[in-house]
């Protein structure tokens, strides 16, 4: 009997009866940002001409001069000190899909040997991890295995609380000794600038006191959470963060009972702590629910500033991990951790704001300001329409491949769902606009747009929650991101391919105005034009229907269904070209990019692949064996007693069965290990993740299959893992 399994499910019961009261009654305001060095803090600890170049960077991305580095850092190191931290750390993100820190202690030498605490400008600025083992993509040789991390000033330093110590974390971006970006951040950065610069001028059509607009982003973040001990009781959750065997239990989600149903008390406790602790980061956590599947859950923030709204998301995932182990709980990121329940997706709310207040994506009250609404609107679609592929390989990646199409979450086909009223909307400017007309006011105003799309904002109900990317009112929700993802890859697409859109508007219609045409009908016309082209990519109707599938492939829409069929378009001319125009990658780099994002892919399912390989090896067969000589150690005696095979068909049948799936699982195994040694000897990272996602990675589910089926048939006694019952349902 296996007892790994049963003291597991026991330990549940202890854990459940803990009382962790994370709950200490303050306000948020009381905490809030406490642990930021932003706001009131720089005031205090900054002097008067810090403080100006350092609010100057962070609004105008200007550059800090040494001098005032030095002196920012020294007020760093007091905030910080006076708040406990004895070290500091440049917090990166790599392209691993984690955050990365190397702490250095603000203690050091004199020459004389005199022990002191200091925080030097140049620390500030930049460092060198010993960086050689982050992804590079070739970018970096051995002898020029150098990387940097440089300060971005834009995103507020902030302080990392353990019971063990606390560590002054300095957000910045990872860049090879040539510059070369090597992480998440310096391209969301560069796509930001971008945008910015693109937008701006477009909104200059409309108002010229607008001199910054920046992308928002609000994410909602999926996650399940299951006790510790029953997750350690499974090295598939253990290694790969999701389960690679494992019946469907008889109640799944079919009841629909946990959707927004009343939050177990143990992980009520969880996100009590989890908030406390993100609200000292500043993280603007506003609400949280259960989701669909059982023990699935949700939150979500006030919507920031992009770049901050990324480094949020990657810290609360970090919190998020560090709170569940006091709690005695796992929480999964993973995008399907369990087959036949839903996955978890991390819906990228997105959206454009002007300094002057006005949100570029919400629909305004008068004629003027629903055509900056409406030019906005209809460039988002046109980016996506040209640039549908891109949007797809940002997303791409071996824990999503298995929730994309998955009957509950978008498709792999990308396509925008923008709601019937609006789509009327478009339908008039396509008919009524045809060139012929003069009178600008008269058209902008038959139009009669600015009656009604306000009225769309209060009752936005007809939302398709089946659609990738869905226009909710008053901006853009990307539904297609993983739950495990690194949001700075999605929305670095999505505002270059944005900004490549609005400047190549800017020519068209600046070439119409130059022709004598009036701004405002210049402007609808290209309008026009741009609703005509983009037609193929706006679909209202059910995403998840075979139908659809059927109708994207005829309108010539991608329907990539793995990752390495969708990171191809990474690497084509216009990709490069796109990126290289707006200065965003350098060829160089995106090559690299893609050679990572394919490493990680065959790293993944290599892992996951020998997983299970050890899993049917070590766990299962042994058990079915031992199983199989109980039930012929049966069969022999049965036979012994002088029984006649006739009244022992059921135990015979049994045996043939189990027997059949143990031989089942040894062949598909065998076969699985065969294909991963033939791929492991093909050299191009290409081919390479080609040969693992169709040759390796098929035999996962035939594997699994048989599997499944001896979970239903052994002696449960036996069975050496928590099964999906006890790892969804126990508290
Ligand atoms: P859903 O119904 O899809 O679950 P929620 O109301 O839970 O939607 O989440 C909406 C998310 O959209 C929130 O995170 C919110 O902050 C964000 N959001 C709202 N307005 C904007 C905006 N202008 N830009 C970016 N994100 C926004
Ligand atoms: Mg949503």
């Amino acid at each position: 009997m296996s007892s790994f399994r049963f003291e597991s499910i026991e330990n549940v019961d202890a854990h459940s009866k803990m009382q962790i009261n994370s709950y200490n009654g303050r306000k948020v305001t009381a905490i809030f940002g406490s642990n930021v060095f932003t706001g009131a803090a720089l005031r205090q600890y900054l002097t008067d001409e810090a403080y100006k170049s350092l609010t100057k960077s962070i609004q105008g991305g200007t550059k800090i001069e040494r001098k005032m580095a030095e002196q920012i850092a020294a007020g760093m190191k007091t905030w910080a000190e006076e708040r406990g931290a004895t070290h500091f750390s440049h917090w990166f993100q790599p392209l691993t899909g984690t955050t990365a820190e190397k702490h250095d202690s603000f203690f050091t030498l004199k020459s004389d040997g005199t022990a002191i605490e200091t925080f030097e400008g140049d620390a500030l600025i930049q460092q060198e991890p010993d960086a050689s083992s982050f992804p590079n993509g070739g970018i970096r040789a051995t002898f020029e295995a150098r990387g940097y991390t440089a300060w971005d000033p834009a995103s507020p330093a902030f302080i990392i609380e353990t019971a063990q110590g606390k560590t002054l974390c300095i957000p910045t971006i990872f860049i090879a000794y040539n510059g070369e970006s090597l992480d998440y951040k310096a391209p969301l950065l560069k796509s930001i600038e971008v945008l910015d610069k693109a937008a701006v001028d477009v909104c200059h059509y409309f108002d010229k006191n607008v001199s910054k607009v920046t992308a928002t982003l609000g994410w909602e973040q999926e996650y399940f959470v299951i006790d510790e001990s029953i997750a350690n009781a499974r090295p598939d959750i253990v290694m790969c963060g999701r389960t690679l065997i494992g019946h469907t239990p008889a109640k799944g989600q079919q009841l629909e009972d946990h959707y927004f149903g009343s939050i177990p008390e143990r992980v009520f406790a969880f996100m009590q702590d989890f908030e406390q602790e993100s609200y000292k980061l500043g993280i603007p956590l506003r609400t949280r629910h259960n989701e669909v599947a059982p023990a699935q859950f949700e939150c979500a923030p006030i919507f920031e500033e992009v770049n901050i709204a990324v480094d949020h998301n990657t810290l609360l995932m970090d919190v998020m991990n560090k709170v569940a182990k006091r709690h005695k709980l796992k929480v999964l990121f993973h995008e399907k951790p369990f087959a036949g329940v839903n996955g978890s997706g991390k819906h990228n709310n997105w959206s454009l704001a002007t300094d002057t207040g006005i949100n570029l994506l919400g629909p305004g009250k008068t004629p003027r300001t629903n055509l900056l609404f409406l030019t906005f609107f209809v460039n988002a679609i046109k980016a996506v329409h040209d640039h549908a592929d891109l949007l797809r390989a940002a997303i791409a990646s071996a824990s999503n491949d298995h929730r994309l199409g998955a009957n509950e979450a978008p498709p792999a086909i990308m396509s925008v769902f923008i709601g019937t009223y609006l789509t009327s909307v478009l339908d008039e400017i396509e008919e009524r606009v045809n060139g012929k007309f003069s009178e600008q006011d008269e058209v902008i105003l038959k139009l009669d747009i600015h009656k009604h799309i306000p009225e769309l904002m209060m009752d936005n109900t007809d939302r398709n929650r089946t659609s990738p990317f869905a226009f909710t009112g008053n901006k853009f929700e990307f539904r297609a991101v993983g739950s495990s993802a690194n949001c700075a890859s999605s929305m670095s697409t999505l505002n270059t391919i944005m900004a490549a859109t609005l400047k190549q508007f800017k020519v068209e219609v600046d070439a119409k105005i130059e022709k004598g045409e009036k701004k405002e009908i210049a402007i609808l016309q290209i309008l026009r034009d741009y609703i005509k082209a983009s037609r193929n990519i706006l679909f209202e109707g059910d995403n998840y229907s075979e139908a659809w599938a059927k109708e994207a492939e005829k309108r010539g829409l991608s329907n990539f269904k793995t990752t390495p069929e969708a990171l191809e378009v990474l690497i084509k001319k216009d990709t490069l070209k796109l990126f290289t125009d707006l200065g965003i990658y350098s060829e160089r780099e995106l090559h690299a990019r893609y050679e990572i994002v394919m490493e990680e892919y065959v790293k993944k399912v290599q892992i996951e692949a020998r997983i299970l390989g050890y899993l049917c090896t070590n766990h299962v067969l042994p058990v079915a064996i031992q199983y199989q000589n109980t039930l012929i150690e049966n069969v022999r005696g049965l036979k012994e007693v002088g029984l006649k095979p006739s009244s022992y068909k059921a135990q015979l049948n049994l045996l043939e069965v189990v027997s059949g799936h143990i031989q089942e699982i040894n062949d598909n195994v065998e076969a699985m290990i065969g294909e991963r040694k033939k791929a492991n000897k093909i050299e191009h990272a290409r081919d390479r993740a080609f040969a693992y996602c169709n040759n390796v990675k098929t035999l996962f589910d035939k594997i699994r299959y048989h599997a499944d089926k001896l979970e239903l048939i052994i002696d449960d006694k036996l069975w050496p893992m928590p099964k999906y019952r006890e790892l969804l349902f126990l508290r």
